[in-house]
């Protein structure tokens, strides 16, 4: 669902996925994976499945890259940069978003495998396959997805 006016959160069910973010509240773009870097390829699709929006699976993945963005919200205090005089930053290009409220859901192992066998998906990432075979299955990302967070009662 295309945001009508002001930046918005893409994590399903997130206070500002329905409103905008108010001023001073950071939001992050996906980390990009165009790079050639077998992990960053992990870490988008990481973040894809972390925002438990099976809607994010039918948008042109181009258009994510652009666009997915999460709030602060989600990730934990020693996941930012210290300083940072215009707005959080976060430490690590690969983090990792881990907080969510208690009901979130990230979106099913079976419909990211579907995804992947989409066409839209392989036109983008089909080109890197090779490159993620030959790197080996050893791509590891912090924390695992099945292993994030939960805290429950956030407030906006
Ligand atoms: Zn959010």
């Amino acid at each position: 669902m295309p945001p009508k006016q002001g930046p918005r959160c893409r994590v399903l069910g997130c206070t500002y996925s329905k409103k905008p973010v108010p001023p001073g509240t950071s939001l992050f773009l996906v980390p990009n994976f165009t790079d050639d870097k077998v992990k960053n390829v992990v870490v988008f699709e990481s973040w894809v499945q972390l925002s438990g929006n099976n809607e994010h699976l039918e948008i042109p993945i181009k258009h994510l890259r652009r666009n997915m963005k999460f709030c602060e919200r989600h990730f934990l205090p020693d996941q930012f940069q210290a300083g940072g005089r215009r707005g959080k930053k976060l430490k690590k290009k690969e983090t990792l978003p881990s907080v969510f409220d208690e009901h979130h859901a990230p979106i099913s192992d079976e419909h990211m495998s579907q995804w992947r066998q989409t066409q839209h998906y392989r036109a983008i990432f089909e080109p890197l396959t090779p490159r993620r075979k030959a790197a080996s299955e050893k791509v590891v990302v912090e924390p695992p997805v099945n292993q994030v967070q939960h805290y429950c009662n956030l407030v906006s």
